[in-house]
């Protein structure tokens, strides 16, 4: 079969490499259909996610076809459409019993980190039974995709650890396809004001399609006086990191109302400045976290009742082939004005 494969810093290459069969009785053997880019594949090329030794076929996003079941698998059998989770989990050690599910004690696997992912024409998943989801005949495939991480990891790491309460005024940081979940997710708590923050012009446009109800553009505008005359002087009830740096760290601790939450979302190369002198007079909770994926099977039924489209996230379309060719534009996303590629096998 064609996979992508990580070569090391900077290197990635299209190549024929075997395909996967059964290892252990619980695994599912997924022929994938559509797949995707992610904001994390390009820190893993950059060499940034040590982890990830060469020779790995990246991705964790995408749909399928079931091919083969392991003979402990009990809820899929071949040719059932699946929804495949960026986090791989037996569903049944201590950690996945609180639903923590990325800290499986026998897998917490993100696909395409520690083993193979699903940029490839056929994937192995681990614990198949609680890493895969069954998906309606006609379902909006590409509405989907959005639901195996950045969706999840919107509505858990940003709206429910940030405690996103109806009439809050919320500031997100970081309009990426990340940012855009938690924007999309967060309307179901009917926050009172959702301020979208990011450099990137034409992004923030499309957050207002998608519902901010005001956007701050960094670089133009000086954000954290902004959203003071915005709110009175108080600040926000929650702010929402998004990004992965510093610099939006240090926003967030500046804008956040007394009582109010920080809840980082983007994962951080660096150290950020911590102001516990500051914070700790305000009363802030901080939280932080990887994506348990606990929350997709809801997030189906809120797909299923139309409720969100997660689906308007996507701007270009490729053949998997084309990979190569795909990786170019949304490596150059502002350039290029991409936010969610998908690749069609
Ligand atoms: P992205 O790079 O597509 O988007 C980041 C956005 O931030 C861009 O629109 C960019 O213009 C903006 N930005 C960059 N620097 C900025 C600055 N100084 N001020 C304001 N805006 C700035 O990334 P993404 O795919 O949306 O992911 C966002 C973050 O979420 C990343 O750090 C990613 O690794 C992380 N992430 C975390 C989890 C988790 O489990 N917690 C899961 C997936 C992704
Ligand atoms: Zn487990």
């Amino acid at each position: 079969m064609k996979a992508l494969v990580y070569n090391g810093p900077g290197q990635k290459d299209w190549v024929e490499k075997e395909k996967p069969g059964i290892d252990k009785p619980t695994d599912v053997i997924v022929r994938i259909t559509k797949t995707t880019i992610c904001g994390t594949d390009l820190h893993i090329l950059k060499g940034d996610v040590p982890a990830v030794t060469p020779g790995r076929t990246l991705g964790h996003e995408g749909v399928g076809v079931v091919e083969e079941v392991g003979p402990a698998v009990r809820n899929f059998k071949p040719g059932d459409p699946v929804l495949i989770s960026c986090v791989t989990s037996c569903g049944a050690c201590p950690n996945c019993k609180r639903q923590l599910y990325a800290h499986c004690s026998d897998g917490g696997w993100i696909l395409g980190h520690l083993i193979d992912g699903t940029q490839a024409e056929y994937v192995r998943i681990p614990h198949g039974d609680n890493s895969l989801y069954p998906i309606p005949d006609g379902a909006d495939e590409e509405a989907l995709v959005m639901l195996s991480d950045i969706m999840p990891t919107g509505l858990e790491i940003g709206v429910q650890y940030g405690k996103v309460k109806p009439g809050d005024t919320i500031a997100i940081i970081g309009a990426g396809p990340v940012g855009m979940s938690v924007l999309l997710t967060a309307q179901f708590y009917s926050p009172g004001k959702i301020v979208m923050i990011d450099m990137d012009p034409a992004r923030l446009e499309l957050a207002k399609q998608f519902g901010a109800t005001d956007t701050l553009q960094v670089g133009e505008v000086d954000v954290v006086e902004e959203i003071m005359k915005m709110t009175d002087d108080l600040g926000v009830d929650v702010a929402i990191e998004a990004v992965g740096v510093p610099a939006t760290f240090d926003i967030c601790q500046k804008i956040v109302s007394a009582g109010g939450a920080i809840a980082n979302v983007g994962v951080h190369g660096k150290p950020v400045e911590l102001h516990i002198e500051e914070l700790w007079i305000k009363n802030i909770n901080i939280s932080m976290g990887l994506v348990n994926t606990n929350t997709t099977p809801m997030l189906l039924k809120t797909l299923n009742s139309g409720k969100v489209n997660p689906g308007r996230l996507v701007t270009h379309r490729f053949k998997l082939e084309e990979i190569l060719d795909a990786y170019e534009v949304f490596g150059n996303a502002a350039r290029e004005k991409a936010m969610k590629v998908i690749l069609n096998a």
